[in-house]
């Protein structure tokens, strides 16, 4: 199959790249442009463009390896740091169409700063954004125990001394 995309290319073993890891949804390998030592890309290997788009099994497949490429890191690198990077749609700032994450090694005095920086605070009440972003229900519906698990993660109440607030479910530790 003949495609335009170097990831693609990359997978189909049409273009040389230097691969540190393979699962079998999944192909890791060295950033041609790292921006630390033992910069890496990790992607599935079909054309699956975003998070949107890409199946959840596959989705947990690349985050189990990306945590197998950390740990790589660790052990051949010698740092116990990584930043995990992914942009997903083009307000993200995208520009590669097939998804992937980029696993960045730290290292003590690197002076890199991939975290938010010079940007002005989003002014929208944070109430307001949490009345639409809430979970409801699990994904399928189905699943008793993984509601209850879905109810567990949902924001406690802050207030400590109004236990009438907290869902029955939850219990403080
Ligand atoms: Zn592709």
């Amino acid at each position: 199959m003949t495609t335009n995309c170097n990831f693609c290319k990359i997978s189909n073993r049409e273009k040389p790249a230097l691969i540190v890891c393979e699962s079998e949804n999944t192909i890791s390998f060295l950033d041609k442009n790292p921006i630390s030592v033992g910069h890496i890309l990790i992607i599935p290997k079909a054309n699956y463009v975003s998070i949107y788009d890409c199946p959840d099994k596959i989705l947990q497949e690349l985050i189990s390896e990306t945590k197998r490429v950390a740990e790589l890191i660790k052990v051949k690198l010698k740092t116990d740091s990584v930043n995990i990077l992914n942009a997903s749609g083009k307000n993200a700032q995208q520009s590669t169409k097939h998804l992937h994450f980029h696993i960045v090694p730290r290292y003590k005095g690197d002076n890199l700063n991939l975290w938010f920086q010079d940007t002005e605070k989003s002014p929208v009440s944070l109430e307001g954004v949490f009345k639409k972003l809430t979970c409801s229900k699990s994904k399928s519906g189905k699943s008793p125990a993984k509601t209850k698990k879905i109810r567990r993660m949902m924001p406690i109440p802050m207030d400590e001394k109004n236990e009438k607030l907290l869902p029955p479910s939850v219990k403080r530790t």
